[in-house]
């Protein structure tokens, strides 16, 4: 297939000039009829990777996708773009069934969406099966993996194209799947080439911040304060609390509205239709609010709750800063999230294997939640992208913690849960150690204990941050299937014995450090040295040439003046200067503090 029919159909048919990402290698390995994964962050851009192959071999594209609506939308969209598409499921009706029947059997249609229970249904597969198919789009397709983060039993029978159609390729898509879901992705749908295009997780716009959920209202209002009534959504465990929070937001003055699967089918579309034309700037939803939103201008999403697992979490910061304008993500933890959300799947009617793996990427959650380093990396070396290079925006790239000897800290603690007889959840542990005078405390008899009170210099808040570390670093055991009570480990005995020692990031207030804005400096920009700032220059035409872009829009002359008179060192250094925000500094801090020495 020459090059330039991939362009032109570009071009013409979907309006775009050049190929995002890898869809380019992407369609040339499935316009010449091999398998392919296709790992691409949401919004990404996966659909042209089949749709633009789709009309340009000859025959029809069957499109697996998981839901109506997305099915929905994307026949929509193509038919905007002239597109002839369709999808067959249950909400069709007899008579329009009939008529797209009819298209397809004159060759009409060049892509059909079904659902996997569409195709296994007897009489569409055996309408399908006598067609000429040119290719197989399998949409979201973690969902055949048991490892990936919304398993659906039907998507496991999809194994039985490769058999029925062994000369047909290929294409599975997704957003989300991690290095083990991938290589199930290849084996349960038997593709017949490891043909991984992954593209890079990372999204340079989005700015990560996690803090402890206590009075996550206030630290709401606080936010978003600051956000200049841009859109945003704040994602809730429960329906309840999505309308709690939207009234009183709405009592404050916002734009606020709620949106969760309880709500009529009809409200959920007003919702969200004013959602998308800014007549509503926030959105406190649950998880039922996501898939189909193509909001361009979403600058922050707030996780009022800890999410189960990190492709959930990542799937939903992405909704912001589509546009590539910079935007926030903040998310909300505490013990609270983590047994509910433990209860859950417990709870739960799945199989075992099955629990496990919840539980466990429920534990990743909750230590990335915990992380005191770069969260971009945290992120992008679970999706298995590996990469030791810091983003310089995350809060722990923005304000690292410093490290304190918390040996004493940590041997109190310990004693504590030893003389409690491991019988006290955390918020005990902490009124044991600081003396507290509740009347709980006495009536378990705490205040009878030799450590009762030891702590007492070090304030509650203190306490819950050091605790977290210590569980974060296996020093001290929550026992969830024992009302959480604190439990010792093999860790706690050797820091006991002074056999090692406890380093913690010192105490911060998370509210107050990560809601500041670096402070501008005034830099004397007529005393600068004036051989650097030729270098800088010389550094930015290249990079200019390179980016294709005017040299302005890497830094403005006066920028490159004010590094050049102050010289910075550090990133928080680069911050302070006017004309350089989280994203230049992620784009270019590296390279400036190489040339300054930093
Ligand atoms: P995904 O399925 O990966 O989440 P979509 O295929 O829905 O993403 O694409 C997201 C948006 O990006 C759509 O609006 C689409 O038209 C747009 N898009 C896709 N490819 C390109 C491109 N090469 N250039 C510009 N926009 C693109
Ligand atoms: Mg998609
Ligand atoms: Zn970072």
């Amino acid at each position: 297939m020459p090059q330039e029919d991939i362009y032109r159909v570009l071009k013409d048919t979907f309006g775009y000039s050049e190929f995002r990402h890898n869809q380019k290698e992407v369609i040339r390995n499935v316009l010449a009829k091999i398998d392919s994964l296709v790992i691409m962050p949401t919004g990404g851009g996966k659909s042209i990777c089949y749709q633009l192959p789709a009309l340009l071999l000859d025959g029809i594209t069957i499109v697996i996708s998981p839901l109506i609506a997305l099915m929905n939308d994307q026949v929509v969209a193509l038919k905007q773009l002239g597109i002839k598409a369709a999808t067959l499921h249950s909400n069709v009706s007899a008579s329009a069934r009939a008529i797209i029947v009819n298209e397809i059997n004159q060759g009409k249609l060049k892509l059909l969406y079904l659902s996997p229970e569409g195709l296994l249904n007897r009489d569409t597969y055996l309408f399908v099966k006598q067609l000429n198919i040119s290719l197989f789009a399998i949409d979201e397709a973690h969902c055949v993996s048991v490892w990936g983060n919304d398993f659906r039993p039907d998507y496991v029978k999809l194994s039985f194209i490769k058999d029925e159609f062994p000369d047909t390729p290929v294409i599975a898509l997704t957003a989300t799947a991690d290095a083990s879901t991938q290589q199930d992705i290849v084996k349960q749908l038997r593709l017949k080439s490891e043909k991984r295009f992954l593209s890079s997780f990372e999204r340079t716009n989005i700015s990560v911040q996690a803090r402890s959920g206590q009075k996550r209202i206030e630290q709401i209002y606080e936010f978003i304060n600051g956000q200049n009534h841009s859109s945003g959504i704040i994602y809730c465990l429960s329906r309840n609390n999505t309308e709690k929070i939207a009234s009183k937001l709405k009592e404050r003055g916002y734009k606020a509205d709620f949106y969760h699967a309880g709500r009529s089918s009809d409200d959920r579309k007003v919702v969200q239709a004013k959602f998308q034309n800014d007549e509503l700037t926030i959105i406190c939803a649950t998880i039922a609010f996501g898939m189909g939103i193509d909001k361009p201008n979403i600058r922050w999403v707030i996780h009022y709750n800890m999410p189960k697992n990190i492709e959930g979490y990542y799937q939903e910061i992405g909704r912001a800063g589509r546009d590539g304008q910079d935007a926030s993500a903040l998310l909300f933890y505490g013990w609270g999230d983590y047994t509910q959300l433990k209860r859950f799947i417990d709870e739960g009617v799945a199989e075992k294997t099955f629990k496990e793996v919840q539980l466990a990427k429920l534990e990743r959650m909750w230590q990335f939640a915990n992380a005191l380093n770069c969260r971009t990396n945290f992120i992008l070396n679970y999706f298995g992208e590996y990469k030791t290079k810091t983003c310089g925006r995350c809060d722990n790239c923005l304000s690292p913690p410093k490290y304190i000897d918390a040996t004493t800290y940590g041997k109190m603690a310990i004693s504590g849960i030893i003389r409690a007889n491991q019988n006290i959840n955390q918020a005990f542990l902490i009124d044991l150690l600081r003396g507290s005078h509740r009347q709980e405390v006495f009536a378990l008899g705490l205040n009878h204990l030799k450590t009762f009170g030891v702590g007492r210099e070090v304030p509650y808040k203190h306490w819950v941050f050091y605790i977290n570390q210590m569980i974060n670093q296996g020093i001290i055991s929550v026992d969830f299937s024992d009302l959480s009570r604190l439990k010792i480990t093999p860790l706690s005995k050797e820091l006991l014995k002074d056999e090692r020692q406890l380093e913690l990031a010192e105490y911060f207030d998370q509210r107050k450090l990560k809601n500041e804005k670096p402070k501008k400096l005034k830099v004397d920009i007529t005393n600068y040295n004036e051989d650097f700032y030729e270098k800088l220059k010389q550094w930015r035409v290249k990079l200019a040439k390179l980016k294709k872009v005017p040299s302005y829009v890497i830094f403005h002359d006066r920028t490159l003046k004010a590094i050049a008179a102050s010289m910075p060192k550090t990133k928080n250094d680069l911050l302070s200067l006017d004309g350089i925000g989280k994203k230049k500094l992620a784009d270019y801090g590296d390279d400036i503090l190489e040339m300054t020495g930093g």
